[in-house]
Order: structure tokens, then sequence, then C-alpha cells
């Protein structure tokens, strides 16, 4: 059997606890008396615990002599033109914020975009994979401040890398990125996922983009998702990381 070093068994103790932190928050917010009025707070304790996590994993990172430097920038946005996987709380959290931070003329906008994702993302239309997400706007992400797990978790090291693959389609490049905390972000998501699937709420995960057209049209969806009804039939994500 491989030996597993002392540094990657304490990344996988961080890893395992963040799974814990996420799986807890999301049951705790499930079983509340009124998760609607619960959510901003429940979903803004887990976007720090996401945020301070990954700072932790970056901090290591550089402690230990790595000397890549993130590439990401304000302004960069190859990541925002993928597919992007949410769970239902990480969309509703997403429009609460928007409905609390935005004007009702910028709502209006994104709702906008986001229909035309969701008719292109029905017809299965080939021009989604290089077509950005709904809340992004002049390069700049709409709804910062709410944005999903993964948004949060997704830096590149190398911006020719992300030029290649993203914008020339080069998909036998790889991009070099801070896989702890990479994974930080998709096991907050997987374990909210989880927690969601065995409280028997119907779609776990879902693709953000067209799922964002339906939450937006609805000023009761998330209490309808609540109650069991399934508001993202055709726009679940089957997969597993
Ligand atoms: S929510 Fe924001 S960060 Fe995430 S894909 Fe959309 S624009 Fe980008």
């Amino acid at each position: 059997m491989q030996k597993i070093s002392g540094a990657q068994a304490q990344i996988d103790a961080q890893l395992d606890g963040i799974r814990l932190v996420a799986s807890a928050f999301a049951g705790s917010w499930l079983h509340h008396s009124n998760p609607s009025d619960r959510l901003p707070k429940v979903f803004s304790k887990l976007a720090i615990s996401c945020d301070d996590a990954i700072s932790e994993f970056e901090r290591q990172r550089v402690a230990t002599g790595d000397t890549f430097t993130l590439a990401c920038k304000s302004g960069c946005d190859y990541c925002c033109r993928q597919f992007v996987v949410a769970t239902p709380m990480e969309v509703f959290a997403l429009v609460a914020w928007l409905k609390e931070n935005r004007t009702p003329s910028e709502i209006d906008q994104i709702r906008q975009r986001a229909n035309s994702y969701l008719e292109l993302f029905l017809d299965n239309d080939p021009s989604l994979l290089n077509y950005p997400c709904p809340v992004l706007e002049g390069g700049m992400c709409q709804g910062y401040g709410g944005r999903p797990f993964i948004c949060r978790g997704y830096h590149s090291f190398n911006l020719e890398a992300c030029e290649k693959k993203y914008e020339k389609g080069d998909s036998s490049t790889t991009i070099p990125f801070n896989r702890p905390a990479y994974l930080t972000a998709a096991y907050m998501r997987i374990s909210v996922a989880a927690r969601i699937a065995d409280l028997k709420y119907p779609s776990a995960q879902v693709f953000l983009g067209p799922a964002l057209a339906v939450v937006l049209r609805l000023d009761d969806g998330l209490e309808r998702w609540l109650k069991g009804e399934n508001l993202f039939s055709g726009l679940e994500f089957k997969g597993s990381t």
C-alpha cells in the first residue's frame, strides 16, 4: 500500500472537515422551520467557510515554496463561459443575493440572458460550449458575493492554458490549478447535494445557467422546491464531480 505523506494526510483531514461542515449546514437548513428566510444566512456561512479554506490552501501552497502564481484577474472570464454545476441551494442563494444587491432593471437583464441560455440549453445548441453565464456582464460577475462554490475554487495558474482550452477549444490542454482549493469547492457542492438527495428533495445538482432562468421567473420557486416540486426537470447534472 502506498504511504500517504504527512502533508497529504493533513490536506485530506482538512477536506474531510469541509465535507462535514457543508453536510451539517445543509441539513440544518433543510430541517429549519423557515428555510426560505434562513437561506441567505446559511449560504453566507458556507461561502465564508469555503473562501477561508481556499485561502488557507493557497497559504499552505505558497509556504511549501510552490512558485506558481494565480493567473485569474478581474475582467478575465474564460471559466464563466463553461458549464457551471450548482445545487439548488446555491441557485436560490445567488438569486436571493441578486435581489438584495442589484436593481430591478439589472435583474431583468440577467433574467433575459438566463432565458436565452435556457432556450439554447433545451435545444442542445453547440454554441453553449463557449456561452457566457447569465450573471456575467462586461467580463465581471454581477453576483460575485453570492456566487456558487465552484466559482470560488477554480483558479488557474496559467492564462495561456485557459486561452488555449476555453477560447481555442483545445481539449487536450490541461490547466494547472491548486487542487485542494478546487476540491474544497467541489466537496462543498457534492456534500450539500448529498444532503439534498438524502432528504428526498428534487434535483440535487443542476446546470446553473438554465436553472437561473427558472428561478428568476418565479416569486415562490424556493417554497415550491421545498414542497418537493421538481422545478429543474431536464436541467439536472447527473455526473459525480
Ligand atoms: S456566477 Fe459569476 S463567477 Fe460563476 S460562472 Fe457566473 S459570472 Fe462566473
